[in-house]
């Protein structure tokens, strides 16, 4: 690729023009056609949290005693968040720039706590679920990691046993999600803690996505398993601000039961010639923007405004779980605890074919590999509005297949680039 560097300065009017016409082919996400990359807690919470983001725009948190503000955005975010996780006055944590960098963290401290306490391992291992996020294979390839993915269980939960089964004495560390985002259930976090306990592992929990949808659906009064520091044996866990908490993308955070686990953490070097330098994330300059974007929203929906907003969502999980259930050929792939929501096709039914005909009709449609599925993604509040339009498609796009109009592709699944 070989562009010249812009000559000249451009005038604003014309850069603006130029990058709202460059959004022409983007998907239509405010209008509910999209169910990943983009979380929607309703027009008041996205301008609370550009403000806040734009009045922190220049501010790097890579300079806490510069900026005291970052500093305690950051504390007092990090706080909330282990009282949602059920944290004691021991457990620390920071903010990061998403689930990527969380998930990260947790397996770098779980490395070095290793390092520390059994020294003779020389390659350590996690042992992951088939349906752990790909970020731990991301960190383990530079980290030096292997991660071993083990079969599913009943229901696409972790097979507790048979992830007991691939521990050897190389294992240094565990992970279950909640929920994992592959089917959207949640691996039996209680269990894992106890095989952690028993073998003396670093039990990571991923709640990048549950972390702050689940403690308000529960709130509800619906089933939500344990997966917080109140299950023993749970060292860590991600839960990510930027899908849940609805605050500006650039913040998740990586949680330690104990401040003891801070020493694994923090990246401290001494033999620079300017000096000692010390950094508990992977980033070096931190914007300023998405913490104190993450404070202000999480201040201005409280409780309270968390609840309202998954009682919205759950309801509209509701009527999509029960509209497909009345589409002949169609099913559940699992009950849906949160807000992901996966089904597939039976009796010759080509969920491919279906999931063309949906493209076809206008839908941004994401699918499963394991087994062939339509997958939801993470509904937010730009679906609620868009429930009998997408059920009065999937109806009509089911009976086109039936009919023959549509065949399936033969594109593979994917998520991301
Ligand atoms: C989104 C997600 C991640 C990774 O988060 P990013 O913010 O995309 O880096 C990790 N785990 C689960 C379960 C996720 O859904």
């Amino acid at each position: 690729m070989k562009t010249p560097f812009p000559s000249q300065s451009t005038p604003r009017d014309v850069l603006f023009r130029e990058l709202e016409a460059a959004r022409e082919h983007d998907v239509d996400w405010r209008g509910g056609r999209l169910g990943i990359y983009t979380h929607f807690g309703g027009d008041d919470v996205l301008e609370v949290a550009k403000d806040a983001s734009r009045m922190y725009f220049s501010e790097n948190a890579l300079g806490p005693s510069a900026f005291p503000s970052l500093k305690r955005f950051e504390e007092e975010v990090v706080a909330w968040t282990l009282d949602l996780m059920n944290g004691s006055g021991d457990s620390v944590g920071s903010i990061t720039s998403g689930g990527t960098e969380s998930i990260f963290l947790a397996v770098k401290t779980a490395r070095d706590w290793a390092r520390a306490t059994r020294p003779h391992i020389e390659r350590p291992v996690a042992v992951v679920p088939r349906s752990a996020h790909p970020a731990f294979n991301k960190a383990g390839h530079f980290l030096d990691v292997d991660i071993r993915r083990v079969p599913l269980g009943a229901g696409f939960r972790a097979d507790v046993d048979a992830m007991a089964a691939a521990i050897d004495h190389d294992t240094v560390m565990l992970v279950g999600s909640a929920p994992q985002f592959a089917h959207g259930v949640f691996d039996p976090i209680e269990s894992l803690g106890r095989l952690a306990i028993e073998r003396d592992l670093w039990l990571h929990v991923d709640a990048c996505v549950g972390g702050f949808i689940a403690p308000f659906v529960r709130r509800l009064g619906r089933p939500v398993p344990p997966f917080g520091f109140e299950v023993e044996g749970v060292r860590s866990i991600s839960a990510d601000l930027h899908k849940y908490g609805f605050t500006p993308k650039g913040a998740s955070t990586v949680l330690f039961r104990d401040r003891e686990a801070r020493r694994h953490q923090v990246f401290e070097f001494d033999e620079w010639s300017r000096g000692h330098y010390a950094s508990p994330t992977f980033a070096g300059t931190r914007p300023g923007g998405p913490i104190a974007g993450a404070w202000a929203v999480l201040r201005y929906l409280g409780e309270a405004g968390y609840v309202r907003i998954a009682g919205e969502i759950m309801g509209a999980v509701d009527r999509l779980c029960d509209g497909i259930r009345a589409i002949e050929g169609l099913e559940l792939l699992a009950e849906p605890p949160v807000t992901i929501l996966c089904y597939t096709s039976r009796d010759g039914l080509d969920i491919n074919a279906v999931a063309r005909a949906m493209t076809q009709r206008g839908w941004f449609v994401t699918r499963g590999a394991e087994p062939p599925c339509i997958h939801m993604g993470m509904l937010t509040l730009t679906h609620v509005p868009v429930v009998d339009d997408y059920l009065t498609d999937l109806a009509a796009a089911v009976a086109d297949v039936r009919a023959g109009k549509v065949t399936a592709t033969s594109e593979a699944v994917t998520y991301g680039a």
